[in-house]
């Protein structure tokens, strides 16, 4: 396995540079950190990580490595001094063999447990590798000091795509946009950032921006299907009701018969719907003027279920709606390629690949369209935001390396944040670290005694 991983992703850069010398033996690791939400309104951040080659439950695949407190964070140097650590922890297991020196270089005391272990296999000659970092917008640009980001005019780390009403606009999705022309290498990417923006996680053994991985929850089930979900089912009513169509009529039509089909198709699928009745404000439609978005207390996971939903209800409607041609294909192209990665393991067959990418990539251009199209219109629909464009590295990652995406998601990762915020805010402040790491230990060991 350890070998099927390594060789899949040999010409990504992150591996070249690991010069792996038994990857056979040597575990991919994944990093992810996130800010968990404690208490009421304090936050802290969490790293934790894991094996990529294994999925389960979170508890039984994830390990805490450290949580601050947020009022205790200094920036950028607390998450600068984690990034070292991780390098080090990183370095160490690269070898296989208990570090003869401590994070600062020094010697261990004599006579320490730590001495008499130097140099000795951990795990029998087994090791471990970095293979990728994982977290939500907030926390790359966060963590990796990003100067181009979703904050950013210059959106992207990994091209010159841009908010600016230029040839390099993200928004524009065609096979010849500006920006895909012109990638940045690792390399690149950081002679373009002043040092002092460098990040940390140059300390840490194949690291590149390439490896702060997307992933489908953060980029799809919380952020683009978000918007195509409604806008697809809000564009149908409207052109279905035609012209004369009221809010009102619009809002009676989600909170009724669209919530029906949806009740009704998951119990014929046995998904496990959610109970949050559709209506205006729920799909982000309280105003023509307003661009349709889901609103959060739609889960991923339900996002995600909403994806396969709205083509099977485009399907049953497609009855004389004027112009449902591209909408049902758009629906199509997002379903299915979400339903490539579902049913594959953890790389695609060439393909399954090739198919994925290709409807992928159609999606991206009839919304494009679609959006296009609806600019001079005063119901507005098809909103494009940066994460948009993220997909479309997405989509090039699977290109190029034909690895699931669905094998990298954070589920379980949000999974145990959620626990870990919870074991936190059961503690008092004064002790929150320390109380939260004991417990979490003690949960790993005698199973749920809280
Ligand atoms: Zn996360
Ligand atoms: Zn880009």
């Amino acid at each position: 396995m350890n070998n099927e991983y390594w060789t899949r992703l040999g010409h990504e850069e992150s591996v070249k540079l690991l010069d792996l010398k038994d990857p056979a033996r040597t575990f991919p690791i994944f990093w992810h950190a996130d800010g968990v939400r404690v208490y009421k309104h304090q936050k802290c951040w969490v790293y934790s990580y894991s094996c990529a080659l294994k999925k389960g439950p979170s508890l039984s695949s994830k390990l805490l490595l450290l949580l601050v407190r947020e009022t205790l964070v200094v920036k950028p140097s607390t998450h600068d001094r984690i990034g070292e650590v991780v390098g080090w922890i990183q370095r160490v297991l690269q070898t296989g063999k208990y570090p003869d020196k401590d994070i600062n270089g020094q010697s261990w005391p004599v006579g320490s447990r730590e001495e008499r272990l130097a140099n000795l296999e951990f795990a029998g000659g087994y090791k471990c590798a970095f293979s990728a970092f994982k977290g939500d917008w907030e926390a790359r640009v966060l963590i990796h000091k990003l100067q181009r980001s979703y904050n950013h005019i210059n959106i992207c780390e990994h091209c010159p795509a841009c908010k600016s009403n230029n040839a390099f606009n993200y928004r524009n999705f065609s096979p010849d946009a500006a920006y895909l022309d012109v990638s940045f290498t690792h390399a690149q990417y950081l002679v373009m950032t002043p040092p002092e923006f460098h990040s940390s996680w140059l300390n840490v053994p194949g690291w590149t921006k390439d490896r702060n991985l997307e992933d489908l929850l953060h980029v799809l089930h919380q952020g683009v299907a978000c918007f195509v979900v409604p806008g697809l089912v809000c564009a149908h009513v409207e052109a279905k009701l035609g012209d004369g169509i009221r809010l009102q009529d619009l809002g009676f039509e989600l909170e009724n018969r669209v919530w029906k089909h949806y009740k009704a198709w998951c119990r014929r699928t046995k998904v496990a719907g959610c109970g949050h009745r559709f209506n205006l404000t729920r799909f982000g439609r309280e105003q023509w003027g307003y661009y349709p978005e889901l609103h959060s207390c739609y889960k991923a996971y339900t996002v995600k279920m909403l994806i396969y939903w709205v083509y099977a209800f485009l399907c049953d409607e497609d009855r004389n709606v004027p112009n449902s041609g591209n909408r049902l294909r758009l629906s199509y192209a997002l379903a299915k390629t979400q339903w490539l990665f579902d049913r594959s393991g953890p790389f695609l067959t060439r393909q399954v690949k090739d198919e994925a990418v290709y409807l992928g990539l159609s999606f991206l251009l009839l919304y494009q369209f679609l959006a296009v199209e609806n600019i001079p219109q005063h119901k507005r629909n098809w909103k494009i935001v940066p994460k948009f464009h993220s997909f479309l590295h997405l989509l090039q990652y699977v290109k190029r390396t034909s690895r699931n995406p669905r094998w990298e998601h954070c589920y379980q990762d949000e999974d145990l944040m959620k626990q870990i915020g919870n074991i936190a805010s059961s503690t008092h402040p004064f002790t929150m670290d320390k109380v939260t790491c004991n417990r979490y230990r003690a949960l790993l060991e005698f199973g749920d005694v809280f």
